[in-house]
Formats: structure tokens, C-alpha cells, sequence
């Protein structure tokens, strides 16, 4: 059993309630986790507030970035332990929850050496006047996480916050909490005063909702489904406070006829099956010019029908899906891409000797006649589902690229220079690849949608001026 960790103790739920976590691999129940609620939240909340009026209000930047850099050095020291429970909770590949956790203990370094390089301003004013803009934190900061890369997002959530001095609750998903909580005893362990950091665990709508409209929280961060991200917006309205919401996407792959194959096809080809195609930046749409269509669209095929799924330990391409809710969803949408007429190009496997409860799905490379032609295109699956449909010419691919709600990512493949920058200008969205996609974690590099993907950004030094706030300090001195 796990337990969850407020005011700097490790704590049950207050009225002892557990959830049962079941693994993606075989469908067991292998522990349990508190059911945190409004009781839970409200002593989580105090307790982050009392931080912010004790030790860690008092902290310098410098000792909250050192704090932050002992909490990077400790997830490295604890590699090998936290990418086993990340892959249990989520059933990723071993090198894939490796990576993870070494994109964790980055986030840790990065923000550790920011937190003393955020500088204010001065403001020429009026005769006799100083003007100083000063930055502040927040105050206490919610951070509503999901499943699909729990290190990962607690990384990136967490660690600029509190590098700007504010003290954090995080809910993390029921499906996937085990690595965020022992990332919370290790920042107990090298020294953050309690209450800098709490976690709650519980289901989002009991947990997740209570701190969503905690009336003493002052800002809250959330990734996960269109829907929620609704909830929490409102919730956030009626509180008057700032949210930052990250709601997925359906990011296009753009391949002109001049593309460099040996480039694209790995990166397409990983960019879906990667984490089983639960990730928001998915590359789950690939717009191909007609001329080359047939062609590239084999040679695809041939990388794709090679993606084998299977256990952590087998550490193939990707693993099952999360949960059965999950499993459920991505089969629909196979079986309404094969009802709305799509061609199934390749399928990759389904690895011998995995238990028989898992929620393994085979990875599915759909061709449609266009892009209209059935919601697979436009409606985000979270499964390693990718849809490829020809277009014409540069506009007809910037047009398709931009008509769906989202507008997360995008990528455009070609040698052209200017046809690059045309293209990557002119996709609505947050970041574009050029010849490339999705490498490395991009923890320097602001993210964040536009349309339903959400709004606000984070990673890299904007996740700074995101997660705190300025004061104007106007002085005379004059006589
Ligand atoms: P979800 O419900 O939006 O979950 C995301 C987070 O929000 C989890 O921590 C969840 O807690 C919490 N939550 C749920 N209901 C809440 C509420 N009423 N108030 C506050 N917090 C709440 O997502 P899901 O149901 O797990 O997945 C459904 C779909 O969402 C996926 O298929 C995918 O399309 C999308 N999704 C996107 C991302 C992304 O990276 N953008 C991540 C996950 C899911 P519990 O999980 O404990 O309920
Ligand atoms: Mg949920």
C-alpha cells in the first residue's frame, strides 16, 4: 500500500479509503492508494499556505535552486527504481520509463540553476520616481497531472513552481501516482521544508475537483481531456484565479515530395507508437504529397508492420494502453476507422507470452481517400492509431494541417528552406519540427497549444514568468 504525502508526512486518506491500482500489463490489482477528498485537499492546501508563511516563504532563489538541484541529483541516484515503477504503473517499455525519468531529473536541474536568474525590471517613469517590477510567486499552486507520463508532467509542472517560490498540491492520476509520490519522500529527503510540496492521490472527481475549486489556492495547471479541462476552468473562474491547461492535440506530419525518407519514416513511425500513442504532441495525422503518395506510403508500411508491443521487460516499441477504459476507446475508433471506409495499410504486433488481461492493442496505419472522410482525423484516439491522407499543394497542406479544433504540434518535411518556414509559419499551433519530430524531452522548450489544445505555455524560462506574478514598487524621491 502507498501512502500519500502532506505537511511533510506520509499520510492515509483521513477516513482510511484506498483505490485499488491495476496494472496495464495483466489487469491485477497490485496496490493500493489513498482516496484522498475535500478533507484530504483542505489539510493539503494548509499545509502548502503554512509553508509559504514558514521555511520555505523565507528561502532564497539561490536555496530553493539548490534544494531543487539536490532533488535531480537524488531522482538520477534513484534511476533504476523509479523507471520499474513508472513502467509498472503505466506499463512502458523499461527504456522508455528510463528516459522518463532522466527528462525528471532534468526538469530538476533546469529550474535548480533558473530559480536565481529570474531578474526584475526598472521602468523609467516620471521625474523623482523609481520604478521597480519585481516578480512574486503565486502563493500555492494546484497541478492537476495525468497518466500517460507521470514523472514526466509532475517534472514539468512542479519543479518551475516551486523554483519560483511558490509551495505545490498535486493530484496525479489514479492510473499512474506511484513515481510522483516517492519523488515527493526524495524532496523530503534533501531537505524541502514540509509542506512545500504535497501530493493528494484519489479519483479526479472527488480529489481532483476539491482542488480544482479550493478557494485558497491561487493558480492551477492541468493537462489531460478537453472535458476536465472545462471543469477546471470554471473552477478556476469562480476563484478569479490563473490556469494553464494542456487538453492533447492531433498534430500533423506535412511529407512534401522532396522529403528525406530515411528522416521521416523512423520519426513518423515513433512519433506514434512511442508510449503507445498516449502522448498529447502524438504525430496521429500524416498529410503526404499525391506524387509520392504510393510510394512513401509503402515504404511506411514496411517500418510500421516491424512495431511489436509487449511488457516492460520485453522493452519493445510500446506497451499496453493504460487501462480498460483506454483499451475500450482505441478499438472503437479502429472499428469506426474500418466502418468509415479507411484502408488499413500495416499493423504492427502483438508480441508472443504477454499475459492475456493486458490492454495491448495492435498499432494500426489507417489511409484515407481524405481528410474529411472520417473522425479519426479530427478527434484525438490516444492509441498508436495514425491516419495518413494525400493533399496537393503547399496551401491544401497548410489548410488540412489546420482543420481540426486542435492546435498542439506539427512537422514538415522537406528540403526546401523557404518552403519550411511558409509551412511551419503557417500551421496554428505551438511548436513545429522542421525535419524532425519530438526529440528529447524539450524540457528548455516552451510548449503549449493554441485552440482546444489549451492555453499558457511551459518548459523552458516561460514556465518562469507562467507560474508567479509582478508587483510595480513606485517611489519618489524627490523633496
Ligand atoms: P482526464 O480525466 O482528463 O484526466 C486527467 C487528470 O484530471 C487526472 O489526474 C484525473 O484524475 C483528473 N480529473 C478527472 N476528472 C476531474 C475533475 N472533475 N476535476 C479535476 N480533476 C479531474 O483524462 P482521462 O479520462 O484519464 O483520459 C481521457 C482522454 O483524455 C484520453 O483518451 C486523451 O484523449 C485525453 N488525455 C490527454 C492527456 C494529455 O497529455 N493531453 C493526458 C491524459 C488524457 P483521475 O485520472 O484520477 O480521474
Ligand atoms: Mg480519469
Amino acid at each position: 500500500m502507498t501512502r500519500m504525502i502532506i505537511a511533510g508526512r506520509q499520510v492515509d486518506a483521513h477516513d482510511g479509503r484506498t483505490i485499488d491500482v491495476v496494472s496495464p500489463v495483466d489487469g491485477e490489482v497490485f496496490t493500493t492508494i489513498p482516496r484522498g477528498q475535500q478533507a484530504d485537499v483542505d489539510a493539503a492546501v494548509q499545509a502548502a499556505r503554512a509553508a509559504l508563511e514558514g521555511d520555505w516563504g523565507r528561502m532564497t532563489a539561490l536555496e530553493r535552486g539548490r534544494l531543487l538541484l539536490r532533488l535531480g541529483e537524488s531522482v538520477l541516484a534513484h534511476h533504476e527504481e523509479l523507471a520499474q515503477l513508472e513502467a509498472r504503473d503505466t506499463g512502458k517499455p523499461m527504456s522508455t520509463a528510463r528516459g522518463d525519468i532522466t527528462v525528471l531529473a532534468r526538469y530538476f536541474e533546469f529550474y535548480g540553476s533558473a530559480a536565481d536568474k529570474v531578474h526584475g525590471q526598472t521602468i523609467p517613469f516620471q521625474k523623482d520616481y523609481s520604478v521597480q517590477l519585481i516578480r512574486e510567486p503565486l502563493g500555492v499552486t494546484a497541478h492537476i497531472i495525468p497518466w500517460n507520463y507521470p514523472a514526466q508532467m509532475f517534472g514539468r509542472s512542479v519543479a518551475p513552481a516551486l523554483a519560483m517560490g511558490n509551495a505545490s498540491v498535486v493530484k496525479p492520476a489514479e492510473d499512474a501516482c506511484l513515481s510522483v509520490i516517492r519523488v515527493a519522500e526524495l524532496a523530503l529527503e534533501v531537505g524541502f521544508p514540509a509542506g512545500a510540496l504535497n501530493i493528494v492521490t484519489g479519483l479526479g472527481e472527488e480529489a481532483g475537483a476539491s482542488l480544482s475549486r479550493h478557494h485558497d489556492i491561487n493558480f492551477i495547471t492541468f493537462t489531460g481531456s478537453n472535458e476536465v479541462g472545462v471543469l477546471i476552468q470554471q473552477a478556476a473562474a469562480v476563484n478569479a484565479v490563473k490556469c494553464v491547461l494542456e487538453l492533447g492535440g492531433k498534430s500533423a506530419h506535412i511529407v512534401f515530395d522532396d522529403a528525406n525518407y530515411k528522416l521521416a519514416i523512423p520519426a513518423i513511425v515513433k512519433g506514434i507508437v512511442h508510449n503507445t500513442g498516449q502522448t498529447c504532441t502524438a504525430g496521429s495525422r500524416l498529410l503526404v504529397q499525391r506524387g509520392v503518395y504510393a510510394d512513401f506510403m509503402k515504404a511506411l508500411a514496411d517500418e510500421f508492420s516491424k512495431v511489436r508491443a509487449g511488457t516492460p521487460d520485453m522493452d519493445l516499441d510500446c506497451g499496453p494502453l493504460v487501462n480498460q477504459a483506454q483499451f475500450d476507446r482505441v478499438n472503437r475508433y479502429i472499428a469506426k476507422g474500418l466502418a468509415d471506409g479507411l484502408t488499413v495499410v500495416a499493423e504492427g504486433g502483438i508480441a508472443d507470452g504477454v499475459p492475456a488481461g493486458g490492454y495491448f492493442v495492435k498499432p494500426t496505419l489507417f489511409s484515407a481517400p481524405t481528410h474529411d472522410s472520417s473522425s479519426l482525423l479530427t478527434e484525438e484516439i490516444f492509441g498508436p492509431v495514425l491516419v495518413a491522407v494525400p493533399f496537393d499543394t503547399e496551401a491544401d497542406a497548410i489548410r488540412l494541417a489546420n482543420a481540426t479544433d486542435y492546435g498542439l504540434l506539427g512537422a514538415v518535411w522537406t528540403e526546401n528552406g523557404g518552403r519550411q518556414q511558409r509551412v511551419a509559419r503557417g500551421i496554428k499551433c505551438g511548436q513545429v519540427y522542421i525535419n524532425g519530430f519530438g526529440a528529447g524531452g524539450g524540457v528548455e522548450l516552451p510548449f503549449g497549444g493554441v485552440k482546444k489544445s489549451g492555453h499558457g505555455r511551459e518548459k523552458g524560462f516561460i514556465a518562469l514568468e507562467e507560474m508567479s506574478t509582478t508587483k510595480t514598487l513606485i517611489q519618489f524621491y524627490g523633496e
